[in-house]
């Protein structure tokens, strides 16, 4: 841990609750081997900030007033810090949230860094994109970065599953006016048979199969035997690790990818916005492997 002195400057992570976050351990583990080499000046700390909802504004106003450099931002306030920033970030504004948030000489910046966190992973296996079919598993506001990612990634078409026909609408409306190129689709639990036979990128973004549901699969594995060969299956859950979605899709000869690798590296991008440096993601990675009690 570093040593807090008069001239350590602050970093934090915003949400209610905030307790559980993972964030102040990867990046106090990142602030505290950088402080170690000497000369590199990383004077910070990031500590867990508790905002309810009603006392948002009010807390960004003190942020700026004692000289917070930035903060992340989680549930509930993704959305609505938004009317709160003087710039957001193109793709922040796609995604229609902000996790985030950096102060500038004019007021506070914010993009999203959970598309960035999300792609890293995939962006290693450097392969061509332009041929693969994304299906993705719920649509909340994880799903948003997610198809934000895939569109990224240049996927011939993104379709979105989920059991709701009205949220599905709307999540197909919102991203009518998108600059993004997306090819949307969404199609109700029902199609999952089909859609699966044809999937590349199979993505979990639902909570199903989150710790302490440690048996449950959003996918029957009579569903994911239709799986192609050298399908990737990516579970944004990060406990447990792996989720059973994954262990079934790697008992069909699929590739996995866990939600701890997005955690770490949209993380990481954050960090690296604040610090204006690179950042030593392996300790990032390291730290909250250790701290979650898995192999490092
Ligand atoms: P969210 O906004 O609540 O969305 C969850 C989605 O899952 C919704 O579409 C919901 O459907 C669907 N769903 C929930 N229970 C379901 C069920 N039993 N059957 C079918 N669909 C179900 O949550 P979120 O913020 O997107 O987060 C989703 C998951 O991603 C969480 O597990 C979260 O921890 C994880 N996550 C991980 C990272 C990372 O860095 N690894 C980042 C963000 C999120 P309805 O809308 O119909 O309720």
């Amino acid at each position: 841990m570093s040593v807090i002195t008069g001239t350590t400057k602050l970093l934090g992570v915003i949400g209610y609750p905030v307790e559980h976050s993972l964030s102040p351990v990867m990046h106090n583990a990142a602030i505290g081997v950088a402080h170690t080499k000497a000369n590199l000046g990383l004077d910070y700390v990031y500590v867990p900030l508790p905002v309810k909802p009603e006392d948002l504004e009010v807390a960004i106003a003190g942020f700026a007033a004692i000289g917070v450099v930035g903060f992340s931002v989680t549930i509930p306030h993704k959305q609505a810090i938004m009317p709160l920033l003087t710039e957001i970030s193109p793709i922040a504004q796609s995604v229609g949230a902000v996790n985030t948030v950096w102060r500038t000489s004019s007021g506070w910046s914010g993009t999203n860094t959970d598309v960035e966190g999300f792609v890293a992973p995939l962006r290693e296996k450097n392969r061509d994109w332009s041929q693969t079919v994304a299906v993705i598993l719920g649509n909340g506001g994880a799903a948003r970065a997610v198809v934000a990612g895939c569109t990224q990634l240049g996927c011939a078409q993104v379709r979105v599953v989920g059991r709701n026909q009205e949220k599905l609408n709307q999540f197909l409306n919102s991203w009518v006016n998108s600059p993004l190129p997306i090819k949307l689709s969404v199609h109700n639990w029902e199609e999952l048979p089909s859609l699966i036979s044809q999937a590349d990128l199979l993505v979990n973004t639902t909570p199903i199969g989150m710790y302490p549901h440690v048996d449950k699969s959003p996918v029957d594995e009579a569903v994911m035997a239709k799986m192609p060969m050298g399908a990737i299956a990516y579970d944004l859950i990060y406990t447990p690790n792996p989720t059973q979605f994954l262990r079934a899709a790697q008992a069909q000869g699929a590739s996995a990818i866990d939600g701890l690798e997005m955690l770490v590296q949209q993380g990481a991008a954050a960090l690296q916005i604040w610090l204006q440096q690179p950042v030593p993601v392996d300790i990032m990675r390291q730290s909250l492997r250790q701290h979650l009690g898995l192999s490092t």
